[in-house]
């Protein structure tokens, strides 16, 4: 079954260590992130890029309808996540191509831009697993030309 997603969720996924807004929206944050996308197959699941409330914003107490109380703000989200990732809203592909797009074209600094405004970034936890995500991929032990920290050294939080 194909996975809706907004484009800022995916940098969400790869960060998420389990915080969320309240029980229900962690547990099905929760579902998503640990059992089907990093899950067994986790990279071949279909995901369709949605710009409106997707599969994690489901349960959230937050969502309006479609929409969010804090619209203005995940509209800016989406906005410059998707402008990092490169995706566009009706956009199909994998889950795995969605991670690699991450870890290829964003640096955990560029959080501090992107993601501005987000209670979570302060945590420094979205950083870290970006950067672990980063240096485990093959051939960038070293890091990327240009980075200051290697990805593989302590991270930027
Ligand atoms: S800092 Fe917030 S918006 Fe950015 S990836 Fe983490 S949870 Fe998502």
């Amino acid at each position: 079954m194909t996975l809706r997603l907004r484009p800022h969720h995916v940098l969400c996924s790869i960060g998420f260590e389990g915080s969320g807004y309240d029980g229900p929206f962690i547990a099905n944050m929760r579902h998503i992130v640990t059992q089907v996308l990093r899950g067994p197959g986790g990279r071949d699941q279909r995901i369709w890029i949605s710009d409106t409330a997707d599969a994690i914003c489901a349960p959230c107490p937050k969502r309006v309808g479609l929409g969010c109380e804090s619209q203005d703000k995940i509209d800016r989200f989406d906005r410059d996540h998707a402008e990092a990732l490169d995706l566009t809203p009706g956009q199909a592909l994998s889950w795995g191509e969605c991670h690699d797009r991450a870890v290829a074209r964003v640096v955990p600094a560029d959080l501090d831009r992107i993601c501005a405004g987000c209670e979570w970034l302060p945590l420094g936890i979205c950083k870290t697993r970006l950067a672990a995500a980063i240096a485990a991929q093959p051939g960038m032990e070293k890091g990327r030309p240009g980075e200051e920290t290697a990805p593989n050294e302590t991270p930027v939080v």
